[in-house]
């Protein structure tokens, strides 16, 4: 199939897509790496009077790494994070989660913003801003404001950005501690297919072993993908023994509440969460050890 017609219009500046979005709204969709967007248009499953294209914008591309906080303009592509060596430093479990994302074409064109705003709850980069509650910077004609992670992502395929809202910059934050480790696994039927169920989990532990931070999350288990720091804070003070991470893990499963289609059942997720986050914890632990 085509898509159904529409008006195109390539944004040279951030203040015209906000422009753009004032005077569209809801008719009007930014494209980015156009991996989503142009098979969901083809599909018919969008149909935008208007396509804001927003590849030519240079400060919605780059890669800032601060003190605490590493910074990604919202159009930067994903093979562009992925190699990032001073970012793979500081927040690793971005490239670990990116060797998962689609195909090297698909990263080569996807941006990171684009894969945020389309929200899927089974996506990857998702899944890593959750756990690690990294802030979206949305701005619009009226100004700019920054949502958690948790506030940003709402549901299956929809965040809490308003249609006039570009999503600008994304900060992630960066674990002081030097003996930091991080993981990221997942179970798809082939590797490059979106995950039936994914793990993201990084650790940080003292000089005896013990656990001064933990966060970990699942990703395909729900509506969007989910954090568990209450259930992470309890690891704290632990040395992280395969028993205190299995119990973790299973705890975080029996809050999932997923659903069945034709890939798996609820059940077999649920399963899988469990399964995974102890994975994904039990290997960030080793990684921080090994430090
Ligand atoms: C074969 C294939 C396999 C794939 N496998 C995976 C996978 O395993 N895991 C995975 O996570 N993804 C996968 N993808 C999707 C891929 O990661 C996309 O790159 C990503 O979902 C969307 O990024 P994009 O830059 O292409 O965005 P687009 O497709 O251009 O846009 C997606 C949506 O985000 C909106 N948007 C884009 N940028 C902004 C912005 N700055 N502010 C506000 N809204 C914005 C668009 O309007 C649109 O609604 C796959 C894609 C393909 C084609």
């Amino acid at each position: 199939m085509k898509a159904a017609s529409f008006e195109y219009c390539r944004a040279a500046s951030v203040a015209e897509v906000c422009a753009l979005l004032a005077t569209h709204g809801e008719s009007a969709k930014l494209l980015a790496g156009g991996q989503s967007l142009v098979p969901m248009m083809a599909m018919r499953l969008v149909r935008p009077g208007w396509l804001v294209d927003i590849n030519e914008i240079a400060v919605l591309k780059f890669v800032a790494v601060e003190k605490d906080v590493a910074r990604t303009g919202a159009c930067t592509r994903q093979c562009v994070v992925e190699r990032d060596e001073a970012l793979a430093a500081r927040v690793p479990l971005l490239r670990q989660a990116l060797k998962w994302v689609g195909h090297i074409q698909t990263r080569n064109r996807g941006t990171v913003g684009g894969s945020l705003a389309h929200a899927d709850p089974c996506a990857e980069l998702p899944l890593v801003a959750q756990v690690l509650g990294a802030r979206m910077l949305l701005r619009s004609a009226k100004g700019a404001r920054t949502l958690e992670a948790e506030k940003f992502f709402s549901g299956p395929m929809a965040t809490s950005a308003r249609p006039d809202e570009c999503l600008e910059e994304i900060h992630w934050p960066a674990w002081s501690w030097r003996r930091t480790g991080s993981a990221f696994t997942e179970i798809s039927v082939r590797h490059g297919d979106f995950a039936m169920v994914s793990a993201a989990a990084q650790v940080a532990i003292d000089g005896d072993g013990r656990c001064v931070r933990a966060a970990f999350g699942v990703g395909g288990a729900g509506g969007t993908p989910l954090a568990f720091p209450k259930i992470a804070a309890r690891l704290v003070g632990t040395r992280l023994d395969d028993a205190a991470v299995s119990d973790a893990a299973h705890a975080a499963a029996a809050e999932t509440q997923p659903g069945s289609d034709l890939h798996a059942s609820a059940e077999y997720r649920r399963h899988l969460a469990g399964v995974l986050a102890a994975r994904a914890l039990r290997e960030a632990r080793e990684r921080a050890r090994s430090l």
